[in-house]
């Protein structure tokens, strides 16, 4: 089974002006595919583990054949993030739910939540990704290296924003707090909700 590159459920252009179309035709088409690429290539000469969805390869990755090790976790994690962060965004969807009410309780108020958030996207080193997960019942938010998962440390992703320079140098160049600014305008806070009454489960 050869891993694909999902295709988008909105435009290029949905999430205008906060995230541009460019951005998200070369992150989708070009990075993106990129990635199943590799991975494809990856696991060109190992059968076995065609037959693992990626999600297991991910989960497991530190115990795969140390030949292929890096490579699945790099474009395995690649693909899988990127697969989830599309699925999370969307623009004017109020915050609200379950998944509202949690993070008030947890984080003090969503104004809370977002500085520390947005401190843990601002002040993470070089390239990465920033997350809301569940770990063993509680809310945290946490960063990841290069394309590294929160599944493979047993955690379950609720939300995420990829602060690699390739998410937003065109329209942002080095100013990543702007666009950590913008991110806020385009999460898809029902579709976090499902995820964390998911999880819950
Ligand atoms: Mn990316």
């Amino acid at each position: 089974m050869k891993h694909e590159l999902p295709k988008l459920e909105f435009e290029y252009n949905a999430l205008e002006p906060f995230i541009d179309a460019k951005t998200m035709e070369i992150h989708h088409s070009k990075h993106h595919q990129g990635y199943v690429n590799k991975l494809n290539k990856a696991l060109e000469n190992h059968s076995e583990l065609q037959e693992k969805t990626l999600k297991e390869l991910i989960v497991e990755v530190n115990v795969l054949p140390e030949k292929i090790r890096t490579a699945v976790k790099n474009n395995g994690g690649g693909v899988i993030n990127h697969n989830f962060f599309w699925t999370i965004l969307k623009k004017d969807v109020e915050f609200k739910g379950e998944i509202a009410e949690a993070i008030t309780e947890k984080f003090g108020s969503f104004e809370k939540f977002k500085e520390e958030f947005s401190s843990a996207a601002a002040t993470l080193f070089g390239s990465g990704w920033v997350w809301l997960v569940l770990n063993n019942g509680e809310l945290e938010i946490m960063q990841t290296k290069n394309q590294d998962s929160p599944l493979t440390e047993g955690k379950i992703p609720l939300l995420v924003l990829d602060v690699w320079e390739h998410s937003y140098y065109l329209k942002y160049q080095n100013k990543r707090p702007d666009y950590i600014k913008a991110f806020f305008s385009v999460i898809n806070w029902e579709k976090v909700n499902e995820n964390f009454l998911n999880a819950k489960k």
